[in-house]
């Protein structure tokens, strides 16, 4: 058999779309006989249980991605089991002699890789890896001295200066899988007892773009003064297209350079490029501190309870923690708002906000969620690690009037500001909600005093 007929498999993970999708281009340019394939991998599927938000979005996307490849003429391989295994069983099938995979980050993901490079070779069969996850690709934007940029700002510099690589476009047409069993795309009870959040986005590339196409439309010339007003919630709500690849970030990039507003919302972007090139170096700070600090957390469950039930007496804080529970979402200013509460003013672990908003996030990413935790410990990239978010003065700077806190709090929804943003003990004690869990000024003295224990031990 030819090489143009032996066929090639296009293994989507975290980048569910048709449009500028190199591994799938680089297939259709090998071989006539494209193969798109889905595994939902038993290891990812035995911890999803706990984040049924990002599972039933996932679901949405392979349904959509489905669809878009029936409606060119193909389809959507969709198997279930082991990783490597069901891939296998796929080369076998359809006779194909390579594998093509956009390249990822993680710990899991380049471990994944490499076992499938390994049991892929036994065969014969060629695995291919491709760009489409970021921007750029970790490890291509590097400081002079080699290997990674620790800080943000240098990388910007360099990044936004970058060449970028040309954007391909969705093919029109694709050939059908004849033959193939394509298998079935389960439904959210199939997979998970779990519930979701109640109010969640639709997945899917057809859905990320329109969101995208209204957004900027509307808002991303008022992006810079806008975008940390927290009742006004006009970010793009892209994040949880990016992380499953409905979106690609170069195309977002690419599309809006140039227009009114554009610069301040494409610098966003490069932090999740950021994320993702420091993660690539450093796949362990996933769970280890990126700056050992050498904390001694407290622990102390009923402040952590307390403050992922949004019942720790400061109404930001808990209006905050109610959005991600009722959205799958919380904006960018109120999550570091309650990171910096819970690692501060608690001085409990990093780690148990991770992996609580893991949980519920539909965007939860392993890069952009560790990391911008650690910015906010202080344990991470942050060049002020010691920064402290007052939660009652963010409350009245980023959400003056309280309509953010009504919308999330109803139980102060007869309040008006100032009163809002601190009610007295009297009206706590008539509405039945609770007195702060902490005296933010002592708090941040402990908090303080540990640090300073730290450094001298
Ligand atoms: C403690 C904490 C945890 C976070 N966890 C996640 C996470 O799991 N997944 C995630 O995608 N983002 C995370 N972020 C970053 C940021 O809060 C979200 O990307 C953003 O709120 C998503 O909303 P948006 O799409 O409307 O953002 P916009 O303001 O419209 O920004 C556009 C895009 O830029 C990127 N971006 C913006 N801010 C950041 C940032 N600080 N770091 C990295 N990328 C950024 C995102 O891809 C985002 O979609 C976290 C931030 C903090 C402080």
């Amino acid at each position: 058999m030819s090489a143009a007929q032996s066929g090639a498999i296009v293994v989507f993970t975290r980048d569910l779309r048709l449009r500028d999708h190199p591994a799938l281009q680089r297939a259709r340019d090998e071989s006539e006989r494209v193969f798109p394939v889905f595994v939902l991998d038993d290891q990812i599927l035995a911890t999803s249980h706990g984040a049924p938000n990002r599972l039933s979005f996932l679901l949405d996307c392979l349904r959509d991605l489905r669809s878009s490849l029936q409606s060119r003429g193909g389809d959507l391989i969709v198997r279930r089991g082991n990783f490597q295994e069901q891939i296998d069983r796929l080369i076998t099938e359809t006779g194909s002699g390579s594998v093509h995979l956009s390249e990822d980050v993680s710990a899991f993901a380049a471990r994944r890789t490499e076992d499938l490079r390994a049991a892929l070779a036994k065969r014969g069969c060629s695995l291919q890896l491709h760009p489409g996850i970021t921007v750029l690709p970790p490890g291509t934007n590097s400081p002079g001295s080699g290997g990674f940029w620790k800080v943000f700002t240098p990388y910007y510099n360099k990044w936004i200066d970058a060449p970028w690589r040309e954007l391909l476009t969705a093919p029109t047409a694709v050939n059908a899988i004849s033959g193939i069993d394509p298998g079935k795309i389960p439904s959210l009870a199939e997979l998970c007892s779990a519930k979701t959040s109640p109010s969640l986005p639709v997945g899917g590339e057809t859905a990320g773009l329109e969101r995208l196409k209204n957004w900027a439309a509307s808002s991303l010339e008022v992006y810079e003064e806008n975008h940390n007003a927290l009742a006004a919630d006009e970010t793009s709500r892209i994040s949880a297209y990016l992380h499953f690849g409905c979106l690609s970030p170069l195309e977002v990039a690419t599309r809006l350079q140039g227009r009114p507003g554009a610069a301040p919302y494409i610098r966003q972007l490069c932090w999740r490029d950021f994320y993702h090139q420091v993660l690539a170096a450093r796949p362990e700070t996933a769970k280890s501190d990126y700056r050992e600090r050498g904390d001694v957390w407290r622990v102390d469950d009923d402040d952590a309870e307390a403050w992922r039930q949004g019942r720790t007496g400061y109404p930001l804080v808990d209006a905050a923690m109610n959005q991600l529970r009722l959205e799958g979402f919380m904006h960018n200013r109120a999550r570091m708002v309650v990171a910096s509460f819970l690692t501060k003013d608690l001085y409990i672990d990093w780690r148990i906000g991770a992996d609580h908003f893991m949980k519920f996030l539909v965007d939860g990413d392993v890069a952009n969620n560790q990391l911008n935790w650690q910015w906010t410990a202080g344990t991470g990239s942050d060049s002020n690690p010691n920064r402290i978010f007052n939660p009652t003065v963010q409350s009245e700077r980023f959400d003056p009037d309280g309509s953010y806190i009504r919308r999330y709090l109803p139980v102060l929804n007869e309040l008006s500001a100032p009163l809002i943003h601190n009610p007295d003990s009297l009206t706590r004690e008539r509405l039945g909600y609770p007195p702060q869990i902490v005296d933010h000024k002592e708090a941040i003295e402990f908090f303080r005093s540990q640090l300073a224990a730290n450094r001298t031990a």
